[in-house]
């Protein structure tokens, strides 16, 4: 079965991984395996269930290895993705028989020595490196590879980021061998005309079945207006994380990820089929929440319910 059969959305679950990454108290891996299958059983596609990051750099993934086995023997239709930092990462993802790697590349330089400690050329040699491995991959074998240029719409350190530049590397993440390229609103900074244009300019330069992810935060509140303005053109996908799961340091009572429960509601409401049940989703929270005592889960579909007579997409 292809991803998008049947649905007109794949909504990928990223609170494995960018959820719980700003989480100090560690989920036991038996708790995550648990939530990851009730998300399986309420329909979801697509997980991100951890990074392949050095384990003392980060605990709470530490397990993505076992993880990725762990899901991939027990839910071999579920797409499974992993954020790779580097080609060592991508190296162990693709041991442990990951489907997706996603290596994020921050636009603005600033952001990225800070946070990955490499320039922009540093991350492009990984980048060959990784597709010099996967190269050498039966093609069955081969995970699909993602750059993801984060600080798309803005950066807090540097402000504005120019649009040509996230372009430009956009273009250049394909020219290396990416298969496709992702925009990160990591800042929440984003504002829907802005999406319009930049996802526009983006697909002008190297096609639109080469830029059909954004990930979106909700920092500002503007979250599913601009996952609207997404849609109006032509994006299929959108990261969301349960419950909002690791919410906004810069906002508190804000998630940061646009929360997977309201989002689906957004979707189905608007006839656009996701394949995921909005109360197998419920499911899911509660396992969550049971697994993380006293940490804020967001949404507003989980407090005020669904209306009366909702009907999802047919
Ligand atoms: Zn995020």
């Amino acid at each position: 079965m292809g991803m998008m059969d049947g649905i007109d959305v794949l909504v990928s679950e990223v609170g494995p991984r960018d959820g719980l990454q700003s989480i100090k108290p560690v989920m036991p891996t038996a708790a995550k395996l648990a939530w990851i299958d009730a998300l399986v059983e309420a329909g979801v596609r697509e997980i991100e269930v951890g990074s392949f990051v050095p384990a003392h750099l980060l605990p709470q993934l530490a397990d993505t290895p076992e993880v990725v086995r762990a899901v991939k023997a027990k839910h071999p239709g579920l797409h499974v993705a992993v954020l790779v930092p580097n080609a060592k990462g991508a190296e162990a993802a693709i041991a442990a028989g990951a489907d997706k790697l996603t290596l994020p590349l921050s636009a603005s330089e600033t952001h990225s020595l800070k946070n990955l400690r490499r320039t922009h050329e540093q991350v492009f040699g990984e980048v060959a490196r990784i597709v010099e491995l996967l190269s050498a991959l039966p093609a069955e074998r081969r995970p699909q590879f993602e750059g993801a240029v984060s600080t798309a719409f803005g950066c807090t350190l540097e402000g504005e980021v120019p649009e040509a530049k996230v372009v430009a590397l956009a273009e250049r993440l394909i020219a290396l061998g990416c298969d496709e390229v992702g925009l990160s609103d990591t800042s929440g900074y984003a504002n829907p005309a802005q999406v319009r244009r930049l996802v526009k300019a983006v697909h002008a330069a190297i096609g639109p079945e080469r830029m059909t992810g954004l990930h979106l935060h909700n920092t500002r509140g503007l979250g599913l207006a601009n996952v609207v303005a997404g849609l109006d053109v032509g994006v299929t996908t959108f990261d969301s994380s349960q419950g909002g799961l690791g919410g906004c340091p810069f906002a508190p009572g804000a998630s940061g990820n646009i929360v997977t429960e309201d989002l689906v509601f957004m979707l189905e409401a608007m006839g656009l089929r996701t394949g995921i049940d909005p109360e197998g989703l419920a499911r899911a929270r509660a396992v969550l929440a049971e697994a993380l005592p006293g940490e804020p889960l967001y949404g507003f579909v989980p407090d005020a319910g669904l209306p009366l007579g909702f009907r999802r997409a047919a």
